[in-house]
């Protein structure tokens, strides 16, 4: 076997590792590198083998930076099977479309706007070649072994993290490979801790979290303070979500603080077509997430969907206090750029960031402090209160993911660790050899091993 770190290699985004089995060429995740240009720009170079050549793409969940370079892959000739969770089929129906929408937007601003050094600017791909690579999807069971090759199978095994997501287990011959996908927490309020796994000869492993703790902190109490003392301002909350999974997660938490009164009653919207059609999908699988069906629709009803742009750009009109929950969640595109165009300066309102922020997004930059933006060309100043809510990540920290690999019943013969950034990746590989023992390797990009 021969295994290329193609992507998620001293980043987090772009995951993409191409195994090659005797007759098969695989490649695990397919994703989109996003934040840093010098990142995004490796988006648009040729693949650097034949996307004909590929057999099988397995995805390990639906999120853009796993998922969302399938398009290109497709437009460049791929035209093999995509096997993943059957909610990770339906969430890419709803992403990987307004991936290839956002990028037409893109374009078109960027050539309105004359901010793009290419004229005239092109999308990396459309909608159209977007929803054409759904044709590929073969969605598989959890926990079901299918046959790669005469010597090799795959199984998908629950991960936590979001809706769908899953480990990727391959056997070949007697060999295991593991891949992590993005490993969820033990402890989430709506997602199934993790699967326990107990082995693998070599394990490809996430370190968004590798050199961090998440704060101890209850984000209700968190969340319930910076709503009400933003609302006696007279103020609005932002809340940028991702639309799959942290939209949702964040109408659980409206609705716990609604029924308990702990916030001011004030409209609570979410203005993000996507995270609407994503809400459905996770009613649907009420089995596969900790909020049944009839829990599920209550917390559907907190709040008020937006559909239209008009409706949304209205929202940045009204006067009074609300609180909009609205995509991208990094602040790289989506409708929640016109509310941060209008809200961001507002000293009485404020940006809620509820999630990871990659570095070279705006969200990452606003965080570290950067009080200058820019939005559509134009520069905007931050003069609104910033709130990070602290233990909302889907990802598992660093004594997380040390107990995740602590039901090991072996030693795998090596860890590669992946999608964190470099200090993240380096210091959960220390972490790994002090508590086990094990030999483990920070791959760069295009990195080779046979195996
Ligand atoms: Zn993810």
């Amino acid at each position: 076997m021969q295994l290329t770190f193609l992507g998620a290699t001293n980043t987090v985004t772009g995951s993409k590792f191409l195994l090659k089995l005797d007759n098969k060429t695989i490649l695990i995740d397919c994703g989109l590198f996003q934040g840093l240009k010098e990142l995004r720009l490796r988006n648009w170079v040729k693949f650097p083998i034949d996307p004909k050549t590929i057999d099988i793409v397995i995805l390990t969940h639906a999120h853009i930076d796993h998922s969302g370079y399938l398009p290109v892959l497709m437009k460049n000739g791929f035209r093999g099977k995509v096997y993943c969770s059957h909610a990770t089929r339906d969430l890419c129906a709803v992403l990987l479309p307004d991936s290839g929408f956002l990028q037409e937007e893109e374009a078109k601003n960027a050539n309105k706007y004359g901010y793009s050094k290419h004229q005239p600017a092109i999308p990396l791909y459309t909608r159209a070649d977007a929803e054409r690579t759904l044709e590929l999807f073969h969605p598989l069971e959890f926990r079901k072994k299918y046959k790669l090759d005469d010597e090799a199978s795959v199984s998908l095994i629950p991960a936590g993290h979001i809706l769908g997501a899953t480990f990727v287990q391959i056997k070949n011959y007697n060999e295991t490979l593991l891949f992590s996908g993005d490993l969820g927490r033990p402890n989430d309020i709506v997602m199934h801790p993790p699967s326990i796994m107990q082995e693998a000869d070599y394990l490809v492993l996430e370190s968004t979290y590798g050199n961090r703790l998440h704060a101890k902190v209850d984000p209700l109490i968190q969340l319930a303070e910076v709503i009400t003392r933003t609302v006696e301002r007279g103020g609005t909350i932002v809340i940028p979500a991702f639309a799959v999974g942290r939209a949702q997660h964040m109408l659980y938490l409206m609705y716990l603080l609604k029924k308990s009164n702990r916030i001011p009653s004030v409209p609570i919207y979410l203005d993000s077509p996507m995270a609407k059609d994503a809400t459905d999908i996770f009613m649907k699988y009420s089995s596969q997430h900790r909020l049944d069906a009839e829990l599920s629709k209550k917390v559907c009803e907190v709040a008020t969907y937006i559909n239209s742009k008009q409706e949304s750009q209205l929202l940045d009109k009204e006067v009074f206090s609300k609180i909009i929950i609205s995509a991208s969640g990094m602040l790289e595109g989506g409708r929640v750029l016109h509310h941060i165009k209008t809200f961001a300066s507002d000293e009485r309102s404020t940006i809620v960031f509820t999630g990871y922020q990659a570095a070279g997004t705006r969200g990452a930059d606003i965080i570290r402090g950067k009080r200058q933006l820019k939005v559509f060309g134009e520069s905007i100043e931050v003069n609104a209160e910033v709130s990070v809510l602290s233990n909302m990540s889907a990802h598992a920290d660093y004594e997380e993911i040390l107990e995740w690999l602590s039901h090991f019943n072996h030693h795998p013969k090596k860890v590669f660790i992946t999608h964190g950034e470099p200090e993240a990746a380096l210091s959960l590989k220390e972490k790994i050899e002090e508590r086990f023992h094990w030999t483990c390797v920070v791959p760069d990009y295009m990195y080779t091993e046979t195996l």
